[in-house]
C-alpha cells in the first residue's frame, strides 16, 4: 500500500471547511485555591445525588441507560410545572441548545442572538453552518431590531451571562409572538432571578425554554441540562440529540435531587443573592462599578481584563476575564460562593487592581 498522505498538505483538509477556524474550547484557567470563573454551586454538591452516587450498583453499569430520560423528565416537569412530555433532558444544556440549533435550522440559517451573551452560542451556530446575528445589548426597541433579522432560531438569555441582567418579559413575548421561526430562551440562572418564561409555553408552541442541575442544584459534573417546550418542539430535539446521551448514574442522582434537594438549592440560591449584593457593595466602596446582575455572578469592568485576572490567578483566586464585550469592553465575570472566598477574591482583586 502506498502512504496518501503525500496527497494532502495536511489532514485538516479533510475537515469540513466551517470546522477549520473553530478552536477548541480552553477556558484558560491553571488550578487555582479558589475557583470563581464558571458559575457552579460553591457550596458543594446536593446530599440526596450524592448518596445516590454512593449507593449505585456498579454492577448495573454494564447495561445502557435509558435511551431518553423518562424517569427524569417526569421529575423536571414537576419540578417546572409542565407535562412529562414537554421535557428534553441531554448531556449539560450545551448538548440541547447545540441539538436544538441543528434540529430547527439548515446551515446557511441564521441565529439571531444579542451581544454579549453566552459565547457557546458562536460554536454551536458556527459548527452548524449557521450564520450569526449579533445585536447589540444596548440596542432600543431590541425586540424589533431581533426580529427584522428573520432568523430561524433566535437565542435569548436570561438572566445574561456575562452581563447578569434579565430581559424585560414584554421584550421576550413580542419576540417569541412575531418570530419566524424557534426562540430558545437560556434560563440557566433562573433559580437566582426567580423570573421565568415558563408561563408562554401555554400560549405559544415556537418556544423552548433550556435549563440545567449546573448551577444552582450543583451537579455540573454529572452533566445534565434540560428544556421544555411543546411535546412536538422536545421531541425534534430528542430526535437530534440521540439516544443513551445521559449517563445511569447521572439520571439517577439528577432524580433524587430534583425530588429531595429543592429545599438545599433554594438555601443556596438564597445565600447567593445575600453575598451578591455584599459583594456588590464592597466593590463600590473600593471605586468599581460592578453591574447589576440578577445571577449568581458579578460582571465587573476594568481595564485589560487578561492582566487583571492573570494577576489574581497568581494569587489562586481564578475569575473568568473577557475582553471586548460590545458595550462594555474589559471586564472580569465573578462567581459568587460561601463568603469567606469573596473576602479572598477581594484581596486579590485589590492587590491586582493597585
Ligand atoms: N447557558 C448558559 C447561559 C451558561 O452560562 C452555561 C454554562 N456556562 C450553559 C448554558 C451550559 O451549562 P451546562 O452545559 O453545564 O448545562
Amino acid at each position: 500500500m502506498t502512504d496518501n498522505r503525500e496527497t494532502r498538505e495536511s489532514s485538516l483538509e479533510l475537515a469540513r471547511a466551517s470546522f477549520r477556524n473553530v478552536g477548541i474550547y480552553d477556558p484558560n484557567m491553571p488550578p487555582c485555591r479558589v475557583d470563581l470563573s464558571d458559575n457552579t454551586n460553591l457550596w458543594g454538591a446536593p446530599p440526596s445525588a450524592r448518596l445516590a452516587v454512593e449507593d449505585t450498583d456498579a454492577s448495573s453499569l454494564t447495561r445502557y441507560p435509558a435511551p431518553y430520560t423518562r424517569q427524569l423528565n417526569t421529575v423536571l416537569a414537576g419540578y417546572l410545572g409542565v407535562e412529562p412530555g414537554m421535557i428534553v433532558a441531554g448531556c449539560g444544556s450545551d448538548d440541547i441548545l447545540d441539538s436544538a440549533i441543528r434540529a430547527f435550522a439548515d446551515p446557511g440559517d441564521t441565529l439571531a442572538q444579542l451581544d454579549p451573551t453566552f459565547g457557546m452560542i458562536r460554536v454551536f451556530a458556527t459548527v452548524n453552518g449557521l450564520t450569526l446575528a449579533p445585536i447589540p445589548l444596548t440596542t432600543a426597541r431590541t425586540a424589533e431590531a431581533v426580529l427584522e433579522t428573520g432568523a430561524r432560531v433566535i437565542y435569548l438569555c436570561s438572566p445574561n451571562n456575562p452581563t447578569g441582567d434579565v430581559l424585560d418579559p414584554a421584550t421576550i413575548e413580542s419576540i417569541v409572538a412575531g418570530a419566524a421561526g424557534i426562540v430558545i430562551i437560556d434560563e440557566a440562572y433562573a433559580e437566582f432571578s426567580g423570573v421565568t418564561s415558563v408561563g408562554l409555553l401555554s400560549k405559544y408552541d415556537n418556544l423552548l425554554i433550556t435549563r440545567t442541575l449546573s448551577k444552582a442544584f450543583g451537579l455540573a459534573g454529572l452533566r445534565i441540562g434540560y428544556a421544555a417546550g411543546s411535546p412536538e418542539i422536545v421531541r425534534e430535539v430528542e430526535k437530534s440529540r440521540g439516544p443513551y446521551k445521559v449517563s445511569s448514574i447521572a439520571e439517577r442522582a439528577a432524580v433524587a435531587a430534583v425530588s429531595n434537594d429543592r429545599a438545599w438549592m433554594r438555601e443556596k440560591a438564597d445565600a447567593v443573592l445575600v453575598n451578591r449584593e455584599k459583594f456588590a457593595t464592597r466593590l463600590k466602596e473600593l471605586g468599581l462599578d460592578p453591574k447589576d446582575s440578577r445571577a449568581n455572578f458579578i460582571l465587573l469592568p476594568v481595564a485589560d481584563a487578561n492582566a487583571v485576572g492573570g494577576r489574581m490567578a497568581g494569587q489562586g483566586i481564578a475569575v473568568r476575564a473577557l475582553t471586548d464585550l460590545a458595550g462594555i469592553g474589559d471586564a472580569l465575570r465573578i462567581s459568587i460562593g460561601p463568603w469567606p472566598m469573596m473576602e479572598e477574591c477581594l484581596a486579590a482583586l485589590q492587590s491586582a487592581l493597585s
